[in-house]
């Protein structure tokens, strides 16, 4: 019989990774075990652009909040590593994301005992007749087979592909969680590569500004465009007073809300964190899409206001027919390959979001949904069972619709999330 862990964590991103810490730091003695799909320690490897810097305060990182005097923390990462002074001197105002996904690694790398990588969870189940009661069986793409008296689903968000590009599978149209890798398969990036005539980007998020600026620089010769559905593109609403639904005091005022109050609130945070960017990204476009008309050789395009109504992938690139919202007016634009910056889902009823996260299918009707369709998620993450027998589920960093923007999948409040999840899953196993 397979050894049954106290705890298992699907995922081994950030947001387990932190509670792996806070389990370890906060003297909880429960076996743990994780089970990660990549192939070793990572942070968004496929978004790893030059010169692209982080969204998050630095000192918002896997540890501070809950135990500044943590080991793992960025500033000691940094300082363990002979960076700190360096680091502190150099003019950014955050850190870049290749050396804060150097800093997840290091971290991760103090915990490779607990963690199987390579592991990609394809099942949860729920085993009923085992001995001592209840427990989840998890089932890999290998075939192996683990089980725990509590599961963590750690597993970051699923992409969000609107329509019409949910029908089409070729790759040239991915989602940015692909991007790296999918231009090393389209042969436009690696060694002896060529490039591409056009290429579109489709979204008006960070992201988006982000991949348009890499397209640009990568491929200097091709014409990139992006098409966004809103007007333009628009920035971050950064204001401190807005930066407080970053607050673990917000969480707790937005969990409380009715689904109304929090459809209202989620309208006026959006432009914190979505279809919008930094000024640093949006001028560095607008500087070069000017110096470009100025040289008489515009070969970045932004186009606000479009809409993608179909396409076709064709054997040498993809012809996207395209409409502009307040005209009425048709385009059609051809590009090589076609990456979209177009979100996640997030957990809820509607259309563009899943009603569980997609690997707890199987054991949905397991658990209680609120009137409106949400699921039903505790305020400390642990998911509420039909059956007072089932065994714990925790989500960890999916829970945006019930806990707000503070768990939109950030670093923001992951650290203090962790104790929580941590004090709940102590007090679900005794
Ligand atoms: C390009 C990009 C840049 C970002 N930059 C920032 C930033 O600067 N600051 C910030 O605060 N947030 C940023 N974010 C948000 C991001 O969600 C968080 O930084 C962070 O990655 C969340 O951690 P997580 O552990 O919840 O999810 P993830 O980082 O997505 O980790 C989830 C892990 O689960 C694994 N997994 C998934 N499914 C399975 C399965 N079935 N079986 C086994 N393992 C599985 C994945 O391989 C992955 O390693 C960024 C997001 C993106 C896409």
């Amino acid at each position: 019989m397979t050894h049954c862990h106290d705890v298992l964590g699907i995922g081994f991103g950030p947001a387990n990774l932190a509670l792996a810490i806070a389990l370890e730091e906060e003297g909880h003695d429960l076996d743990a075990h994780f089970l990660e799909a990549r192939p070793g320690p990572s942070w968004q490897s496929a978004m790893m652009l030059d010169g692209s810097d982080i969204q998050n305060h630095p000192v918002r990182d896997l540890v501070s909040l809950r135990n500044p005097r943590s080991r793992y923390s960025f500033i000691n990462f940094l300082f363990e590593t002979g960076r700190l002074l360096e680091h502190l001197n150099v003019p950014m105002e955050f850190p870049l994301r290749k050396e804060y996904a150097q800093y997840v690694t290091w971290a991760a790398g103090h915990f490779g005992r607990l963690v199987d990588y390579g592991a990609h969870v394809t099942g949860v189940a729920v085993d009923r007749q085992a001995e001592g009661g209840p427990v989840y069986t998890v089932t890999t793409s290998a075939g192996d087979t683990h089980r725990a008296r509590a599961l963590v689903v750690g597993t970051g968000r699923s992409p969000f592909i609107p329509a019409p590009f949910d029908a089409v599978d070729s790759p040239r149209v991915f989602h940015l969680t692909r991007y790296l890798p999918a231009l090393r398969e389209l042969g436009v990036a690696g060694e002896g590569h060529s490039t591409p005539r056009a290429v579109t980007v489709i979204g008006g998020s960070q992201s988006a500004v982000e991949l348009t600026l890499d397209l640009a620089r990568r491929f200097p010769r091709a014409r990139v465009t992006t098409l966004a559905r809103s007007l333009t593109l628009r920035l971050k609403d950064t204001s401190p007073f807005s930066e407080e639904g970053y607050f673990p005091g917000f969480t707790d005022y937005y969990y409380r809300a009715p689904r109304d109050r929090k459809d209202a609130i989620d309208s006026y945070l959006r432009l914190t964190n979505y279809s919008s960017a930094d000024g640093d990204v949006l001028q560095e476009l607008y500087r070069l899409i000017y110096e470009q008309r100025l040289d008489g050789d515009q070969r970045v395009f932004v186009s606000g206001s479009r809409q993608v109504r179909s396409l076709e992938v064709r054997d040498d690139g993809v012809l996207l027919d395209v409409e502009e919202l307040n005209t009425g007016e048709t385009e059609e634009h051809e590009a090589d390959f076609v990456v979209l910056a177009t979100g996640f889902r997030d957990l809820g009823p509607a259309a563009h979001q899943e009603r569980v996260p997609a690997l707890l299918r199987d054991v949905a009707d397991e658990f209680v949904f609120d009137n409106h369709g949400y699921l039903t998620v505790e305020q400390d993450y642990e998911v509420r069972p039909l059956d007072a027998d089932t065994p714990a589920l925790f989500l960890n960093g999916l829970c945006e619709s019930t806990h707000g923007i503070g768990d939109a999948g950030s670093f923001s409040l992951l650290s203090l999330r962790a104790k929580v999840i941590a004090e709940g899953l102590r007090k679900s196993l005794p």
